[in-house]
């Protein structure tokens, strides 16, 4: 068959184990899943109540334009509604944008290591990839737009960045777009920028508004606990919007996705409640890294990378035995951290209390 070229030897995204696979298979009461950075304590309990009593046609197709999630994401942020696309998660946006923008002969720009999917689908389009290295877990941006030439179609921007959950400063931002060339597009993924607790760091919705060749991603997975449901958005200039829509599947999100995400986005009071418990969180991490004399970079988001002094995929194999599942550094990228996401106290404890004995078993704590 003809198969494109490029996508001979590709492999599907690598997920972490499922947690009813785990305890089956180490005999485990309990398993906490602390790898892909979900919200530990759930989605908002409005959403909970109408998941009870929902009565939803399930024979019906879903609004393919969804219209009144439209409405309401529109009003809550202050922009209008021809500013929005949804997606299937905001993965389902990135491979949008690289469908639209990349095929064999423009290159893209993107740091390493960042979010595995922007060089997975740019690859599958046959583009060329620029990656420029991460300096102190920070996007190098000065080296990022040395990389741009005439034929860069697309630049990626994971801020705050994962794996390293360093948050990009306003200013530094600013700058940067200022230097864009104006037929580059910017994706900035913000898929944790409810997180984002920093005083350098303002909501970016005023620089869509201003520039024409800027996107933002973002997403219900995370610090919204909808990640089974697949729900991701793009605020963008109306011009980007147009041209992406068509790129689109017709029906790309779930009536119940759209239900959900539409009670999820009015109870901020739930988000602020999830936002200091993963501050306090932080600070447990924080004060175990310092306790150990373990390098972490400053995260601004619920998860946080941290150095292990050994190889990260025996303690992430001995962790998962202890009923712990976390990401390994050593597949993103970083060898010898971990990236873990932050629980509840309760987890956090626990999580300590297992990876101290990991690590003295493994002659790093004595
Ligand atoms: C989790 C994540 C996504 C994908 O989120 P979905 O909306 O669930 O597809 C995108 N970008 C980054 C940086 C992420 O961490």
């Amino acid at each position: 068959m003809k198969w494109k070229q490029q996508i001979h030897g590709m492999k599907a995204y690598q997920p972490g184990k499922p947690m009813e696979e785990v305890k089956a298979m180490y005999q485990l009461e309990e398993v906490v899943k602390l790898a892909s950075n979900e919200n530990p304590f759930g989605c908002s309990p409005q959403v909970k109540a109408y998941l009870e009593n929902m009565n939803v046609d399930h024979a019906i197709y879903p609004d393919g334009y969804a219209q009144s999630l439209r409405t309401i994401m529109a009003d809550h942020f202050n922009i209008s509604e021809d500013m929005l696309i949804f997606g299937n998660g905001s993965d389902d946006l990135i491979a949008i944008i690289t469908r639209a923008l990349l095929y064999p002969g423009v290159n893209t720009v993107m740091a390493t290591p960042s979010f595995s999917q922007y060089k997975h689908n740019a690859i599958i389009e046959g583009a060329e990839v620029r990656e420029i290295p991460l300096i102190n877990g920070a996007h190098d941006l000065q080296a990022m737009l040395a990389a741009i030439d005439k034929q860069t179609s697309v630049i990626w921007i994971c801020s705050p960045n994962n794996p390293t959950g360093v948050v990009i400063p306003d200013k530094a931002l600013r700058t940067f777009l200022q230097q864009v060339p104006k037929d580059v597009l910017v994706v900035l993924d913000e898929a944790y920028c409810e997180y984002v607790q920093d005083e350098e760091h303002t909501s970016t919705i005023p620089l869509l508004a201003k520039y024409d060749n800027v996107i933002s991603l973002r997403t219900f997975s995370k610090a919204y606990g909808l990640a089974g449901f697949r729900v991701g958005y793009g605020i963008a200039h109306p011009a980007i919007i147009a041209k992406l829509d068509p790129v689109r599947a017709p029906f790309n999100n779930t009536v119940l996705g759209q239900n959900v995400a539409k009670i999820a986005i009015k109870d901020q009071a739930f988000i602020t409640q999830c936002i200091e418990a993963n501050e306090a969180g932080k600070r447990q991490f924080e004060a175990f890294c310092d306790k150990h004399d373990l390098h972490y970079y400053p995260s601004a988001t619920n998860f946080i990378l941290f150095e292990i002094k050994t190889d990260s995929d025996i303690v992430f194999q001995k962790l998962m035995e202890r009923g712990f599942i976390v990401r390994s550094g050593k597949a993103l990228g970083v060898p010898n951290y971990l990236r873990v996401t932050i629980g509840t106290k309760a987890q956090n404890e626990a999580f300590f209390t297992q990876l101290e004995a990991v690590l003295e078993e493994q002659g790093v704590l004595v």
